[in-house]
């Protein structure tokens, strides 16, 4: 055979396997097409008999595997005993946060080959008529009401009024049922309310957010008993009772788990009688809320030494619901968090005697806490401190916006000049990402979606890019953001974004640990099968699923091999759902699918069990993971309700931030995978072109910079929600109506700077110019009468506080 006939059957071959793989053909299929190209070649490409014997050996090895008596006893039961000595421990914790809660986009996504109609028939963002009501009525009312400096920095507290308010409106009953007298709003309410609130005071935020993520409320609705449910959920509902869940404790802050918090389970009297019940002791610290509680959501570690209510003595981590006047319970005095002073404080117990009653879901759920916190977590989690940072990242793209363009230096809007235009272009591509993933991820939690993976990306990533954002804001705003004062909008949300960060799982272990750490297991399509193959105690059981699954996942793994190959050559080849502009973004999407897919299998098999270690690497695969998911929650939202004049250049932005950091993270982790050979192999596979996908244009970031400083449809969209009552102390209402005003307010401004230039007037000031203007008639006095209004207007934004001697002592 010549040289050329022997390329082209190479050729031959491997496309034929590449095309086999890509399509994840079924083995039997595959090895009957091998068998034929085989043929076709024994008989007309004249092979040497070397060549020839050793594809006809390697296609009987191919053969083998289609017999299952011998693919089982010669192969996967080699194979069985490797991953009984690779496989990871996992703690009894550890797998309780694994089985929380479902998985949904994040699965198709790391199947590298996502079916998008999982995402596409997501719902569409829609409030019922009661809800938008309630947006429009006593979300705005309660907004009004609330007064932030006074807040703040006077009296530390809401007013009286405005815990009353939040009481009897139903603020704190949100998540709960009709039935039980709360409002019974969908996930996408909950986020919409909280978000416009934290648009007011962040101490509204957090205030509401307790009784509606993870409190008593959630887990009394998931675990109650009936009778805990009907007595306590309408007293929640009312505002009767005031919940917080006290977890933390200071020798368990992310290791919740090791608190040291007891319940001993013992005889002792309560109210008189004589029962079987608890001594708690215990000591805990941050609890919001704790300060005016009037109950108690308790996590402590139960035991029971003289096997009082069953056999076990060791019963583990359980959730107790404690009034607060119990005997022995000290609550009150209180932390003072950073910008935004919520209620927040200590709770200890000291030998405390309650009733087994107090579980929550009575003494079946005894040792069942942990796994009761995980699940209502994943819920919570995704919606609680995400629309704190939506409401944040629209206020200070708002705010931002306007301010760059009403405040002037050199004789020009600082919003013209690309330096300022430039962050202004991060903040608003930053909020579209923040606001599409809330949105979708809410719809599909309201849909009956759990996903706990994609919880803990939405936590770590929207207070991630709020801190972003409200950095870059503090920049553009210059000395007026540093001097703290009533005028200033922005110096609380900079001081509290470390709050956010740190509850609800620290953000540098949600990254290093729990987005991953937890996907691989949870969202693995064959991982926690093979795991559960490999703990089955019937040894012939045992072989016959690992056979299945490990057999299984070596299709996905070449699949994902040849897709990543052939998608990382030409977008072209690839599908998308759609076909517009954003159709390059799903197809990218699935490249980098296939790359994550086949990164994580062999990221599992090199490190085994030290992948846990590698929290390094473990984070950047999440990092992966969640800008896949990010962006795909940005097409979606786009579909859904975007318009191409107004979101266009916004999810052009995003998804290729996104995507670009995708790649990225792909390269970090190739640089730095232990195995070099194996790295370079990747490589080859994930980058054939070398990485070839580039961020965002310094023209398209300056292109949403620049608008969302004008009074655009795009502003007006990425700002929706936030509360813009005209009122005099909200700042967000003044600087919207100066954008309104700018538009013909500065031109006026600008013809008096040219008629200056041309020598027709002279002056220093403003006002000087303005009457020689009017006298020659360049302006007419109506015209100096708008371009007064809109500078004595933005004049008054640009003026910070300041105070005498007397006035800084009653300043906290
Ligand atoms: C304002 C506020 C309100 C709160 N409200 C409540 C509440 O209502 N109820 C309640 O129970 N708790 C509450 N918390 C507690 C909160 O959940 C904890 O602060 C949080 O779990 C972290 O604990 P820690 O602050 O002790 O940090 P630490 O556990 O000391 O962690 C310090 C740092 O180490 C990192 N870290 C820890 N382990 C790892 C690891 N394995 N890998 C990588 N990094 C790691 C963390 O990410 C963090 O950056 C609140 C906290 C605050 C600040």
């Amino acid at each position: 055979m010549d040289f050329i006939g022997f390329i082209f059957w190479i050729l031959v071959f491997f496309t034929t396997l590449i095309v086999l793989c890509y399509k994840a053909v079924e083995l039997r299929t595959a090895t009957i097409t091998v068998g034929i190209i085989l043929l076709i070649f024994t008989i007309f490409g004249d092979p040497g008999n070397i060549i020839l014997a050793i594809e006809w050996v390697m296609f009987a090895v191919l053969v083998s595997f289609n017999i299952p008596e011998i693919r089982r006893n010669y192969i996967s039961a080699q194979i069985l005993k490797f991953y009984k000595a690779i496989l990871p421990s996992i703690s009894k914790t550890e797998k309780e946060a694994i089985d929380a809660g479902g998985i949904w986009w994040d699965g198709e996504i790391f199947t590298g080959n996502p079916n998008w109609d999982v995402l596409r028939s997501n719902p569409k963002p829609r409030l019922t008529k009661e809800e938008q009501a309630f947006l429009d009525g006593p979300v705005e009312e309660v907004c009004q009401m609330t007064d932030n400096w006074a807040v703040n920095h006077k009296d530390y507290d809401l007013p009286k009024k405005v815990w009353d308010f939040l009481k009897t409106k139903g603020f704190f009953s949100m998540i709960i049922p009709k039935k039980y007298g709360g409002l019974e709003f969908s996930p996408l309410a909950v986020a919409t309310v909280m978000s416009k609130i934290t648009t007011r005071s962040g101490v509204l935020n957090s205030t509401v957010g307790v009784p509606n993520s993870l409190g008593p409320a959630e887990l009394l609705l998931h675990y109650g008993t009936p009778e805990q449910r009907k007595e306590l959920l309408p007293k929640l509902a009312s505002g009767e009772e005031i919940p917080c869940f006290a977890l933390t404790g200071p020798r368990a802050g992310s290791d919740a788990a090791a608190m040291p918090d007891t319940g001993i389970v013992c005889k002792g009297k309560f109210e008189g009688k004589e029962i079987i019940g608890m001594k708690l002791n215990f000591s805990k610290r941050y609890i919001t809320l704790a300060p005016v509680a009037t109950l108690v959501g308790l996590a402590f570690k139960l035991y029971d030494p003289d096997h009082l209510i069953g056999e076990q003595s060791d019963y583990g981590i359980t959730c107790a619901l404690i009034p607060s006047k119990t005997k022995g319970l000290q609550i009150g005095s209180r932390h003072l968090p950073l910008g935004i002073p919520f209620m927040n404080g200590t709770i200890i117990g000291t030998d405390i005697f309650v009733p087994l009653d107090y579980i929550i879901g009575g003494t079946e759920k005894a040792g069942k806490g942990w796994r009761m916190l995980v699940e209502c977590l994943s819920a919570g989690r995704a919606i609680s401190l995400p629309s704190g940072a939506m409401g944040g990242a629209k206020a200070t793209a708002a705010a931002t916006g306007a301010y760059a363009r009403v405040r002037e230096q050199f004789n020009v809007p600082i919003a013209e000049f690309e330096g300022i235009a430039e962050p202004l272009g991060r903040i608003a591509g930053y909020t579209y990402i923040i606001t599409a993933s809330l949105n979708t991820t809410a719809m599909a939690i309201g849909a009956g979606e759990k996903p706990a993976v994609i919880s803990a990306i939405m936590k770590y990533h929207t207070t991630e890019m709020a801190r972003k954002i409200v950095l870059d804001a503090m920049d553009i705003h210059g000395g007026k953001a540093v001097m703290r004062g009533p005028k200033n909008y922005m110096a609380s949300g900079y001081e509290a974004g470390p709050i956010g960060i740190t509850v609800e799982g620290a953000n540098i272990l949600t990254r290093s640990l729990i987005i991953f750490g937890q996907g691989a297991f949870r969202c693995h399509p064959y991982v926690l099968k093979e795991i559960e193959a490999v703990e089955t105690e019937d040894e012939g059981e045992s072989l016959e699923q690992f056979d299945l699954h490990f057999f299984n996942h070596v299709a996905y793994t070449l699949s994902n091999i040849a897709r990543s190959f052939v998608l990382g050559i030409s977008n072209r080849l690839g599908n998308s759902p759609v076909a517009d502009e954003t159709e390059n973004y799903y197809k990218q999407i699935n490249r980098f699918s296939a790359a994550f897919a086949l990164l994580t299998d062999v990221s599992m098999l090199v490190l085994g069990g030290s992948l846990k270690r590698k929290e390094t690497l473990s984070a950047r695969l999440g990092d992966v993971l969640s800008s896949l998911y990010l962006a795909s929650t940005t097409l979606k939202y786009y579909e859904d309700q975007g318009d191409k004049e107004t979101d266009l250049p916004l999810v052009h932005w995003g998804c290729k931030t996104l995507i670009f950091e995708a790649q990225n993270k792909i390269h970090e982790i190739l640089v730095n995978f232990p195995n070099r050979f194996v790295a370079a192999s990747l490589r080859f596979f994930i980058f054939p072109l070398g990485r070839n996908i580039t961020g965002p244009s310094i023209k398209n970031t300056l292109v949403i910079g620049d608008l969302i400083s004008r009074k655009t449809k795009t502003r007006e969209k990425l700002c929706q929600g936030i509360y813009l009552k005209d009122e005099p102390t909200n700042h967000l209402a003044t600087l919207e109506h100066l954008l309104e005003l700018y538009e013909t307010a500065y031109p006026i401004k600008v013809d008096l700077m040219k008629a200056r230039k041309k020598g027709l007037i002279k002056g220093n000031t403003l006002e000087e110019l303005m009457d020689a203007a009017v006298n020659k008639d360049i302006i007419t006095q109506e015209k100096a009468n708008e371009l007064i209004e809109y500078d004595q207007l933005a004049l008054d934004i640009i003026n910070v506080d300041d105070f005498s001697e007397e006035e800084l002592k009653t300043i906290r």
